[in-house]
C-alpha cells in the first residue's frame, strides 16, 4: 500500500505507481509531479473542476493563468489554435524542455486553465515521469509549481508536502528537478517575440534559434501591468527577510559584511545565499548552479530559523537572468552598494 500523509497519497515512480497518479488525474484529482524545471501540480487541462480545485489548494489568485504540459508534439493543436511557424519551430529546438509557449487558446481549454485569457502558455517537460504522466492520464496536464501562493517554488516532494499536505490527492516522490527554477515564458501572440518571465531557456539561446531579437517584458517600472499576471505578485518569497545586494563586487562586499555584523549584533541569525561571507565571490558559482539550489536553499534557511537572508547580485547572463528575476521578487529589500 502507498504511504498516505493525511489524506495525500506519497507514490514512488515506479510504473504502477505512475499510472495510478494518471488513474487520479482522469478522476478528477490533483497531483504533484516533478518536471526538469520544478514540482508541478497537475490537473487534466479539459476538467474546469479540476482546474478549480488547483487554485483552491494553492491559494492562487484567479487572474494567474497555468501552463499546460504536454507529452507528444500533436497535442499542441488540442490546446492551441493559429499556431504561428515560430512555435513550431522553437518546440522543435526546445522541447522537452524548460521553454512555456504563449499562443492562442483553442475552444475546448476552459478559460480557467489561463484564468480567462484568450491565451495559453503550452511546454513540454523534459522529465520521464512528468511525460508518462502525461502520456497515461490520456490528456494534456495543466500544472501550476505545486507550493502554496507566495512561497519558494518546490523542487523536492519534501517541499511540496511541507506546502500542501492534505490539499491535494496525491505527490510523486522524486528528487530530480535539475534546472531548479520555473520555465521561460515566452509570447508568440504579437509581431514579435517577448519573454514574459525569465527562466530555464536563455535569451541568447532563444534569439540563436529565432534568427531575431528577442524582447523582455516588464523592465521598466513604468510598466505597470505586466502582461504575465503571475508576474505582478511578490513571490518566490521566504519567511525570512531577503536583502539583494547589488552594485561593484567591491563595494557589494563592503556593503554586506556591514549588514552581517549589525544584524548578528543585535542577535538575529543571518544566512548567506549565494556566497561565503569570507570571500563573497559568487562570481564562481554557475549561474546554472545558483538556479538549481536557490529555492531549496531559501526553504532550509526557513526551517534553520534564520532571520535575515543576505542575496548578490549575479551576472543576468544565461540562467542568470533568471535568478535575479527571483531575487528580486522574493527580496524584502534591494540595497545598490554603488
Ligand atoms: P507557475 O507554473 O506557478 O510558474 O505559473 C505559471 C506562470 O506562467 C504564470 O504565473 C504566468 O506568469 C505564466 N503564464 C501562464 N499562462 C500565461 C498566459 N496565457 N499569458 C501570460 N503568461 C502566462
Ligand atoms: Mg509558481
Amino acid at each position: 500500500m502507498p504511504l498516505s500523509v493525511k489524506g495525500t497519497l506519497l507514490l514512488n515512480e515506479d510504473p504502477r505507481s505512475v499510472k495510478k497518479a494518471a488513474k487520479i488525474i482522469k478522476n478528477g484529482g490533483l497531483v504533484a509531479f516533478p518536471t526538469e524545471t520544478v514540482y508541478g501540480l497537475g490537473a487534466a487541462a479539459n476538467d474546469a473542476a479540476a482546474v478549480a480545485r488547483i487554485y483552491k489548494a494553492k491559494g492562487r489568485p484567479a487572474d494567474n493563468p497555468l501552463i499546460i504540459h504536454l507529452s507528444d508534439f500533436d497535442q499542441l493543436k488540442m490546446v492551441a489554435r493559429d499556431i504561428p511557424d515560430k512555435a513550431f519551430h522553437l518546440a522543435n529546438c526546445f522541447w522537452p524542455g524548460p521553454l512555456s509557449l504563449v499562443l492562442f487558446r483553442a475552444e475546448k481549454i476552459p478559460a480557467l486553465v489561463s484564468a480567462g485569457l484568450a491565451s495559453i502558455a503550452v511546454r513540454m517537460p523534459d522529465h520521464r515521469i512528468a511525460l508518462e504522466l502525461i502520456r497515461l492520464s490520456g490528456f494534456p496536464i495543466a500544472a501550476p509549481s505545486a507550493n502554496r501562493s507566495g512561497r519558494p517554488s518546490p523542487t523536492s516532494y519534501r517541499h511540496v508536502i511541507e506546502d500542501l499536505n492534505g490539499r491535494i490527492d496525491a505527490v510523486i516522490k522524486s528528487n530530480t528537478c535539475t534546472v531548479g527554477v520555473e520555465s521561460t515564458v515566452l509570447d508568440l501572440t504579437r509581431d514579435k517575440p517577448v519573454i514574459l518571465r525569465p527562466g530555464g531557456v536563455s535569451k541568447e539561446n532563444l534569439e540563436l534559434a529565432l534568427g531575431e531579437t528577442v524582447f523582455i517584458s516588464g523592465l521598466s517600472k513604468k510598466d505597470a501591468t505586466p502582461r504575465s499576471p503571475g508576474m505582478k505578485y511578490r513571490h518566490y518569497s521566504p519567511d525570512a527577510r531577503l536583502i539583494l545586494v547589488t552594485g561593484s563586487q567591491s563595494r557589494r562586499y563592503n556593503v554586506i559584511k556591514a549588514l552581517a555584523n549589525r544584524y548578528l549584533k543585535l542577535g538575529l541569525k543571518v544566512g548567506y545565499l549565494n556566497f561565503k561571507l569570507e570571500s563573497s565571490l559568487n562570481s564562481r558559482i554557475s549561474p546554472e548552479q545558483m538556479a538549481s539550489t536557490l529555492y531549496s536553499s531559501m526553504r532550509r534557511m526557513d526551517q534553520q530559523g534564520i532571520d535575515i537572508i543576505l542575496a548578490e547580485e549575479i551576472s543576468p547572463e544565461g540562467l542568470g537572468l533568471a535568478v535575479m528575476n527571483r531575487l528580486k521578487k522574493a527580496a524584502t529589500r534591494i540595497l545598490h552598494a554603488g
